[in-house]
């Protein structure tokens, strides 16, 4: 059965670049009888709020979008997460590293220096010594050193990227808690992910969440990184262009449909066909005609819309 989500981290008011990849994902699972699932990514104790949380739902809420079961929240799978740690670490998957700041700060300038990439260079990947006293170990997965880390990309085709750049990265900071390519990664698994949508800002992120799947055995889903919204001039759409944020939309008098018609044109299409009833949109959508480019912001053509319904 097809599974997709939608993963906002409620560290603001649901932008619609984001709305878009959510309805793009809605759209494959409803037009597959598949589950829409919505997991709030709300690990990041610093930036998170419980205002930003609300407003996304609130969002969700009024454009209609239904999701199924109940809201997955990442900050209360915390010892989830920690047995996964504990599995690698027992595993030999992931190491502890005793690295400093200041050592990895020298580390970074050295290399610097000589013109390389700036990298962990593996220090402690086998270390069998005595740790050094009064240094909380970070943990580390250990990434392939060899070969590329490749997948297919539904949108932007076969993908990959040298092992060598991905190097050991940190899976569990100094105070144990986990990070955030590895908590995606074990999340998509265990809700089951069929087919994973999402902005091509994540694209990076994604060869990371792929050491963590095989290091746990977990199947990897299918991937569609969707090119960003841009403004008519194919920069950052940004709030002189008009309203990022989606209830801006409902203040102004837009409706929902409208709204999600929009959306749904940017990045998307059929033939010449502007409007589109939702039934419409979940019948004839399928993530393998998401656009490879970025797709343009235009005001005038959602007021058109908007008039039309
Ligand atoms: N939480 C991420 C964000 O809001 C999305 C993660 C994902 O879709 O994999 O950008």
């Amino acid at each position: 059965m097809t599974v997709t989500r939608f993963a906002p981290s409620p560290t603001g008011y649901l932008h619609i670049g984001g709305l878009r990849t959510a309805l793009f994902s809605w759209l494959t699972a409803r037009h597959n009888d598949g589950k829409f699932l919505l997991r709030i990514e709300d690990t990041d104790m610093a930036r998170n709020s419980e205002e930003a949380k609300d407003a996304i739902l609130k969002a969700f809420e009024w454009i209609g979008m239904s999701h199924d079961g109940e809201v997955v929240y990442q900050s209360k799978r915390f010892d989830l997460y920690k047995q996964y740690i504990e599995q690698l670490l027992e595993e030999g998957k992931a190491y502890k590293c005793y690295m400093t700041k200041e050592e990895l700060v020298a580390l970074r300038e050295e290399q610097m220096a000589k013109k390389e990439r700036t990298r962990y260079d593996g220090r402690y990947r086998d270390f069998a010594g005595t740790p050094p006293e009064g240094v909380d170990p970070v943990i580390r997965i250990k990434a392939p050193q060899e070969g590329n880390i490749c997948f297919t990309d539904g949108v932007k085709g076969e993908m990959c990227i040298a092992a060598t750049e991905v190097d050991d990265f940190v899976i569990a900071r100094a105070d144990g808690s986990p990070t955030y390519n590895f908590v995606v990664a074990i999340d998509d698994a265990l809700m089951g992910l069929t087919d994973v949508i999402r902005g091509d800002d994540h694209l990076y992120n994604t060869p990371k969440q792929i050491v963590v799947y095989n290091a746990l055995g977990f199947k990897i889903p299918n991937f569609y990184h969707v090119a960003m919204i841009n403004n008519e001039q194919g920069k950052k759409l940004s709030k002189r262009d008009g309203a990022t944020d989606v209830m801006e939309y409902k203040t102004l008098g837009f409706l929902p449909e409208a709204l999600l018609n929009f959306l749904v044109r940017l990045g998307w299409s059929y033939g010449d066909q502007e409007i589109f009833s939702i039934e419409e949109m979940i019948e004839l959508f399928d993530p393998k005609d998401i656009n490879k480019s970025a797709s343009s912001y235009n005001l005038d053509k959602l007021l058109w819309l908007n008039a039309h319904y």
